[in-house]
């Protein structure tokens, strides 16, 4: 059974869309992930298949209709076990963490929304999670989606050429990722870390570990004291540990 991707949204044709190539691309013709974007408007009503209606209490814009996104949703058909998300400024933070549940599930419904946003009243009664994908605004959800679609399908089962891949990179075990570097070893007369070329993987490991933290720190000072906090309790010193250490990520 794929792991299934269905989006309702005004702009079907923005579907699978850059998702169709690369990594992604082909664990879609794979069957690894399906997507199937419902257009929104067929659920519209009237002659014009409204979908859309100006906001009570005034202001700028117009809020998209309970009744039309409810149908929308309905004739999804998707079992209880899949989980709503509403892609909006106003929702949780998209953190790796929520990726990683998503993805181990069977699949996702995807609203995207336009204009001002969605009428508050079918999503509070038709249990869908809000989450936002960062601090700024869209014109539509779309783009949103295809960011959470796109984190999702890279950690499922095959898409990824490494397994290890998935385990090591930022975010995993709650630091952002080591510095990379490849050929040539000397570029506009900068060589690579010395320690990267000794073959010596313990010292190569407790390197990267220590690259990860004061990045960390240096960049992301919230991170930092999740991870400091975390590694405190669990009786570890903050530096000079090797590995990453499958802690649950951020
Ligand atoms: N008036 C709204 C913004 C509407 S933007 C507000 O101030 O909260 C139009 C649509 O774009 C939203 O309904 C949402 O679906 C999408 N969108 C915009 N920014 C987003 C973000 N940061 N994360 C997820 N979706 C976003």
């Amino acid at each position: 059974m794929s792991w299934q991707a269905t989006v309702l949204t005004l702009f079907p044709e923005m579907f699978p869309g850059p998702l169709g190539l690369s990594l992604a691309g082909r664990a879609l013709e794979g069957g690894v992930w399906s997507c199937s974007a419902q257009d929104l408007r067929q659920h519209g009503l009237g002659r014009h298949r409204a979908v859309d209606d100006s906001p009570f209490g005034g202001g700028a814009g117009m809020v998209m209709r309970p009744d039309v996104v409810d149908a929308a949703l309905a004739a999804t058909q998707a079992g209880a076990d899949v989980p709503r998300v509403f892609l909006t400024p106003r929702g949780r933070p998209l953190r790796q963490q929520d990726v990683q549940r998503y993805a181990q599930g069977p699949g996702l419904v995807l609203l995207c929304g336009r204009f001002e946003g969605v009428d508050e009243r079918v999503l509070q009664s038709r249990e869908i999670e809000q989450v936002s994908i960062g601090d700024y605004v869209l014109s539509g959800g779309e783009t949103a989606a295809l960011v959470l679609l796109d984190a999702c399908i890279r950690l499922l089962p095959g898409v990824m050429g490494s397994e290890e891949s998935g385990v090591e990179e930022s975010f995993s075990a709650g630091l952002l990722e080591y510095p990379h570097y490849t050929r040539p070893a000397v570029w506009e007369g900068q060589d690579v870390p010395e320690v990267l070329l000794s073959g010596n993987h313990a010292a190569i490991a407790a390197w990267r570990q220590k690259q990860a933290e004061e990045i960390t720190r240096e960049r992301r000072p919230d991170l930092w004291s999740a991870w400091l906090a975390r590694t405190e309790k669990n009786g570890a010193a903050a530096t000079g540990k090797t590995g990453q250490t499958g802690q649950t990520g951020v």
